[in-house]
């Protein structure tokens, strides 16, 4: 079933999403695939559980061809460098903002069978990890933007600082 993608302004997409007990159930279960659809069906790389009202900790990602579904998703390693690009999110349609992003991480999470798995992600995908992973904690790319405008290029030990605060 297509769902309704929340706007930025919906108090839904600063809720913070609640660790999945049973993967199998009927209502996560559905929820996944109902999200597969959404998130085809308006062309995004990835969606988050919150864009759709869930406060489930659920997100799927499809970089490519294949499509991730990643249940209490938890980022595990990081690389030291961060990239700068123009990203997009279905709750704010149109929009483009230049966000600073970790070049590749790697990420923990139990698939759509609920078993225990691990992913590597570089450049669009490390890039919509981090994005769908905050959503999950109810974290907007607006949010990310002013460290984005303040960019000390230099002084990579200031952002890193400032990046521990956040998280
Ligand atoms: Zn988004």
């Amino acid at each position: 079933m297509k769902l309704n993608i929340r706007k930025n302004g919906d108090p839904v997409l600063r809720q913070k999403t609640i660790k999945i007990k049973d993967p199998s159930s009927k209502e996560v279960q559905d929820l996944i695939l109902s999200m597969i659809e959404t998130m085809k069906a308006n062309n995004g790389v990835g969606l988050a559980s919150t864009q759709v009202g869930s406060d489930l900790r659920l997100c799927v990602i499809q970089p490519e061809d294949k499509c991730y579904v990643m249940i209490n998703p938890q980022i595990t390693s990081r690389s030291s460098k961060k990239v700068i690009c123009e990203e997009g999110c279905l709750s704010f349609p149109g929009e483009f903002f230049p966000i600073s992003r970790y070049g590749e991480v790697q990420v923990r999470y139990l698939d759509e069978n609920g078993k225990p798995s691990k992913a590597k992600g570089k450049d669009l995908f490390a890039r919509a990890i981090q994005h769908e992973l905050d959503h999950l904690d109810g974290v907007l790319i607006i949010d990310r933007i002013k460290k984005t405008r303040k960019p000390t290029i230099k002084k990579t030990s200031t952002i890193k600082t400032t990046d521990k605060k956040i998280k």
